[in-house]
């Protein structure tokens, strides 16, 4: 099972408001939803950025609904792990 629609409006406003991309999909529609982690804060202290860290979501944040599997997710992977890790490299 993999992400297809917001299950709830606060999960929906996540993926559609702001412009810091915490919650977003992977590779667009089809893909995983995976949090982002940022290192806005570490820049902005002076300390030098970790990168990026992402992590599949796998239930929703604000109401707690399953989004996805970690089956789906891994099946995904390795269906596309080398375009995984290109566009891995790309967002470092
Ligand atoms: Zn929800």
């Amino acid at each position: 099972m993999i992400f297809s629609n917001p299950c709830c409006d606060d999960l929906k406003a996540a993926l559609t408001g702001g412009e810091d991309n915490v919650l977003k999909l992977l590779d667009g529609e089809g893909s995983p939803l995976v949090l982002v982690s940022h290192s806005v804060w570490g820049q902005a202290a002076g300390k030098p950025a970790k990168g990026r860290v992402m992590a599949p979501v796998y239930f929703c944040p604000f109401c707690g609904k399953r989004l996805q599997t970690r089956e789906g997710v891994k099946r995904l992977a390795e269906r596309g792990v080398k375009a995984m890790a290109e566009m891995r490299r790309d967002l470092k």
